[in-house]
């Protein structure tokens, strides 16, 4: 079986990796086994770059293709949608060069094959011109995100999101060719709060819902609230006034009061309070 686990054998073209040549038309050809993060810019110092990316780079080339990896964008193809020709050694140990005119059917056969027509070991593959892209992310509703996601799959270069569970949030991400200069990345309001709301579920995780724990360990540290926890298995109100440090105690207070403020006017269902029923953390 070609997919992993097995008990046959297990090839890695780690040692088979490379640039090979880019021509006037833009057509590269690569060595199988490089990793999408070493033929950006092994493209780059060419002027050139590949049309898409999946969202890790990590991958290589022929993993990428031959499990038909995308990136987004409307008008964009999978990886393999580019590629013109290949080179495949199969299980008798053949060489084969394919193409749309040299083993055509084997040529599209094998481009997405989960290995199963043999090692590709070298690909050709179009690219275009480097050009700067102007990456945007923002959050909206789920409703909202679902409601303008056509507008925006038709507007954007390349446009997806991600639910981020119990929150009843998205974030939107959009990529567009731009001339602009490259600037200093500014403050990313959206994409920090991103990053707050990833923790804040993965501290309700860590202390199973507990919201005065979480919101503690956001303001004092987790290992000082595992600290306080052990010192002081009490009850919830009464934890609070057991907190060391006088900032978080007063940090606990505010927000769990503010919180519950919230809850009165807009009822349990408000929604960041939907956090605390993370019970693991994906990613
Ligand atoms: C965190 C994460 C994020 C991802 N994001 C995206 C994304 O945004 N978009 C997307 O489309 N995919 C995405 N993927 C999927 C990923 O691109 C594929 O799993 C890709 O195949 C991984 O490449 P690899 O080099 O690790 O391949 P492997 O896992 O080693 O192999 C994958 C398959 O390709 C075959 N194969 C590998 N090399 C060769 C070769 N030289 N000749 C013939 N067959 C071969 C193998 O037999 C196997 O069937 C993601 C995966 C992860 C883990």
């Amino acid at each position: 079986m070609p997919l992993v686990p097995t008990d046959g054998t297990l090839l890695t073209l780690d040692q088979i990796s490379g640039l090979v040549s880019v021509d006037n038309d833009g057509l590269a050809t690569v060595k199988a086994g490089m990793r999408l993060d070493a033929l950006g810019p092994a493209l780059q110092a060419h002027g050139r770059a590949m049309n898409n990316l999946p969202d890790i780079n990590v991958q290589s080339f022929a993993g990428a293709i031959s499990t038909a990896t995308h990136g987004t964008g409307k008008r964009l193809q999978a990886l393999h949608g580019n590629v013109t020709a290949l080179r495949l050694v199969t299980a008798k140990g053949d060489i084969l060069d394919c193409s749309a005119t040299s083993n055509p059917d084997l040529f599209d056969a094998a481009r997405v094959s989960l290995g199963s027509m043999g090692i590709i070991t070298q690909v050709t593959t179009k690219t275009e011109p480097a050009k700067h892209v102007h990456r945007r992310v923002w959050l909206d509703t789920f409703e909202d995100t679902l409601t303008k996601a056509e507008d925006n799959w038709n507007k954007h270069r390349n446009f997806e999101f991600y639910a981020i569970p119990f929150t009843g949030l998205c974030a939107n991400i959009a990529n567009d060719p731009t001339d602009r200069p490259v600037e200093p990345r500014g403050p990313e309001t959206d994409s920090e709060f991103l990053e707050v709301l990833k923790y804040l579920r993965n501290l309700f995780a860590m202390f199973r819902g507990d919201e005065f724990k979480a919101v503690a360990a956001y303001n004092g540290g987790e290992h000082a609230v595992e600290q306080w926890t052990r010192k002081f298995p009490g009850a919830d109100d009464e934890w609070v006034e057991n907190i060391t440090y006088r900032e978080t105690r007063e940090y606990v207070k505010k927000v769990i009061g503010g919180w519950r403020e919230y809850q009165l006017l807009y009822g349990q269902k408000s929604r960041l309070s939907m956090l605390r029923r993370t019970p693991q953390s994906p990613e």
